[in-house]
């Protein structure tokens, strides 16, 4: 037997072909220094914004007296979480996730969704119609307790009206993780491992994610 765990990691590379929402900036990766260049060592410089590929975001990215970064519980950021899937909803409204069978007490889980088949099949730029967290889905998982919400793309809100989806969330205390790659795995429970870089007062942050598998 082995005690080799099982881990799925579920972030996205950070490179400069990484999609970015539209108008923040698109990442840049440069080297001030470079042995190449008979520098002593290489050094590289990101360019990035706080909400680049794999992310949280924080409350204080909509409410100006919310929590930032560095002040989100460890506790709800690690722990079990569970993998649902609907792969064919346009948007996760409240009658949809009713039809997923989040079981009561659940605290985090990750959709993983159609954006994840349009991004097996290679689809990689940006898509205005991906699918969201409607609003009266937003407070379906705020009324069942939720305590984390992950999705496989960029936003956990609709491209034309993202801010009502996460307003909900982080107003309530949700903690919202986007841009995960959920493309090889399956539902199901995990243990999750969420660390966001501790960005003081930061609105948002890359994190690396990984799933464990727990069976
Ligand atoms: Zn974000």
């Amino acid at each position: 037997m082995s005690d080799k765990l099982v881990i799925h990691d579920v972030t996205l590379p950070i490179s400069e072909s990484l999609t970015v929402w539209p108008g923040d900036p698109p990442v840049q990766i440069t080297q001030p220094l470079h042995l190449d260049r008979g520098d002593p060592y290489t050094v590289s410089r990101l360019n990035i914004s706080a909400h680049t590929g794999t992310h949280i975001d924080a409350p204080i990215h909509f409410f100006r007296t919310g929590r930032s970064v560095e002040a989100l519980d460890l506790q709800t950021l690690i722990g079990q979480a569970l993998v649902v899937e609907n792969t064919v909803a346009a948007v996760l409204s409240a009658e949809t996730l009713e039809l997923l069978a989040i079981p009561p007490g659940t605290q985090r889980v990750l959709f993983r969704t159609g954006n994840s088949v349009r991004q097996a099949q290679g689809d990689t730029g940006f898509c205005e119609d991906f699918v969201a967290v409607a609003p009266d889905g937003a407070r379906w998982l705020v009324e069942h307790g939720l305590r984390l919400v992950g999705i496989d793309y960029l936003s956990v809100g609709g491209f034309s009206d993202p801010s009502t989806t996460h307003r909900i969330l982080l107003e309530a205390g949700v903690i919202i993780v986007e841009g995960l790659n959920l493309q090889g795995v399956r539902p199901g429970v995990y243990q999750m491992m969420c660390l966001p870089l501790k960005i003081a007062g930061g609105d948002g942050a890359p994190a690396r994610v990984v799933l464990i598998q727990s069976d």
